[in-house]
């Protein structure tokens, strides 16, 4: 576990297989969350670190051994990497409860998940396949190659932040690809920790990860625009995606994006009324609300709209708030002071459209169990859909409670929205649920169950949450690309001056 008397802890960041300070010895703090004290330094890498990051993967991709090595080579490195994360779980899960101020008992059963995206994807590293093609000329022999595509750039925000590197690590490197990852200024340290006793313990070849810390403008821009980058992986806010994007473009960079979301919760009068209370809590108040797939929309039947508020209410009143590291906290700080004062804003925005605060509505006390960062678990009834509160993402444990009358007009709400990350419904029918589940535009739909992921299935977003997608089989076609071979195995000749077609 990490020691938490230790004074101030200096990091170095990972380029090119050597731990080195940024090259304008600059650093900056990242702090804890809980107690709003600084607790480490992070090198604050600018455009020449990023140069030298993206040089080195550059070189390793071109000429260093990782995509030479067999794919079942590459496949048993992934799978020692999972190995190493296993050994060292705890320590990471604790780092991240300092930095970031998630709890324990949710990071200790992220990072002892975490292995299985290098098992999956280190077993998928040599069954990556192409593909002989029976061409429409005689004496021709065609082939299609998957080649890794390049130098990979993630960018990833700072909530779950091993977890989401993860994602995209596990399939890059199982592809063949050389990486440079730029975590979020907020939360670098899990990173630094799983560079030292992960990549550097496997013994990865020197410049096939490398991790350039910082700040988005300065340490992300001259990522996403550097020319020897071929593919972007981003996870993080909408605005900022949509920068990346149009940045990315210029240099005509693959490019995959996880957004923000702003997920309707959808619960029918036919539920189990015990459950959908607990998916509803599930859904915006673990993480503290922080989370991508926040089911922060809680669409109601209004036959139930009362009884399940008064329900809703009473279980979410118990969430114990207080020190991320206890085991027995339910709900954990703000991880960034700006995120802070947005959240705050975004319940003053709620009172003003004229919403009703049913619980919490601002910070919560030393007394109620809050640290320097805490908002009280807060719901708002009689929200309409078309409201700011409804259609903006707090990123906080702010929950929007708005009714429906059926079917039809669930279907509607659900879909009158920006975003399409996940959602969720709650009901016995097994008709509804998969017609539902159809009818829904969003990435995940998630049937009498809340916030469930897997290494095994594809997750991402409908319209502005986002392009690609990620886990599962499909994640590895990200850090693919396809050559087509043709071989004139016959004679050669015929008008030059026309395209060689079958006809
Ligand atoms: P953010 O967009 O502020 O930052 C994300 C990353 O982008 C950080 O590393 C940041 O430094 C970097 N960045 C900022 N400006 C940049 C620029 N101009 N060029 C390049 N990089 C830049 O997001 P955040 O506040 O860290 O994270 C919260 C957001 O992330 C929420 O909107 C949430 O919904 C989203 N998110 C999405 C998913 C998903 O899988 N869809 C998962 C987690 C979080």
């Amino acid at each position: 576990m990490l020691d938490t008397q230790q004074k101030t802890k200096t990091y170095q960041t990972y380029i090119d297989g050597k731990w080195v300070d940024a090259a304008s010895g600059k650093a900056f703090e990242t702090l804890d969350p809980y107690t709003g004290e600084s607790w480490a330094l992070i090198p604050e890498c600018d455009d020449t670190d990023v140069n030298r990051a993206v040089e080195a993967a550059y070189r390793a991709f071109e000429t260093g051994s990782w995509p030479n090595m067999t794919p079942t080579m590459r496949g048993k490195k992934l799978r020692l990497i999972g190995d190493l994360i296993a050994k060292h779980s705890e320590h990471l899960a604790g780092i991240e409860v300092r930095d970031n101020g998630k709890l324990i008992s949710e990071m200790a059963a992220q990072t002892r998940y975490m292995p299985e995206w290098f098992y999956y994807y280190g077993g998928l590293a040599d069954k990556i396949q192409g593909a002989v093609v029976s061409v429409d000329r005689p004496e021709h022999f065609n082939y299609i190659l998957r080649e890794p595509v390049g130098v990979c750039a993630f960018i990833t925000p700072w909530n779950s932040p091993l977890m989401l590197t993860s994602w995209k690590l596990a399939p890059a490197l199982a592809a063949g690809c050389t990486v440079v990852i730029k975590p979020s200024e907020y939360t670098s340290a899990s990173l630094l920790e799983f560079m030292r006793l992960v990549i550097a313990e496997a013994d990865i070849p020197p410049g096939v990860v490398n991790v350039v810390t910082g700040f988005g403008a300065v340490a992300g821009e001259p990522l996403v625009k550097h020319p020897k980058v071929a593919k972007i992986a981003f996870t993080g806010g909408t605005a900022t995606g949509a920068r990346v994007n149009a940045l990315a473009a210029q240099t005509f960079k693959k490019v995959s994006l996880e957004l923000g979301g702003k997920s309707p919760n959808v619960v029918f009068d036919d539920c189990n009324l015990e459950d959908a209370v607990s998916g509803a809590v599930a859904g915006i108040f673990a993480a503290t609300g922080q989370t991508c797939i926040a089911g922060s929309r809680l669409l109601l039947q209004e036959t139930i709209h009362d009884v399940f508020v008064e329900k809703l209410v009473a279980m979410a009143k118990q969430a114990r708030l207080g020190d991320p590291s206890k085991p027995e906290t339910q709900v954990g700080p703000v991880t960034t002071p700006p995120q802070y004062e947005k959240i705050l804003s975004y319940i003053d925005i709620a009172k003003a459209e004229g919403c009703t605060c049913v619980l919490g509505g601002g910070p919560a006390t030393k007394e109620e169990g809050g640290g320097r960062y805490f908002v009280k678990p807060t719901i708002f009834t009689g929200v309409d859909n078309k409201m700011r509160i409804a259609q903006e993402e707090v990123f906080g444990p702010v929950l929007s409670v708005i009714k429906f009358k059926d079917e039809e007009d669930a279907v509607r709400i659900a879909n009158e929205i920006a975003y399409g990350l996940g959602a969720g419904v709650w009901t016995q029918s097994v008709k509804r649920a998969h017609n539902m589940a159809r009818r829904i535009k969003a990435g995940t739909v998630w049937v009498n169950t809340y916030r469930a992921v897997s290494f095994l299935m594809p997750f991402g977003g409908y319209k502005a949450s986002g392009l690609g997608r990620e886990n599962g089989a499909e994640a590895i076609d990200g850090y693919l690309q396809s050559k087509s071979v043709w071989i004139n195995n016959g004679p050669g000749g015929g008008n030059p001056f026309i395209m060689k077609t079958a006809g």
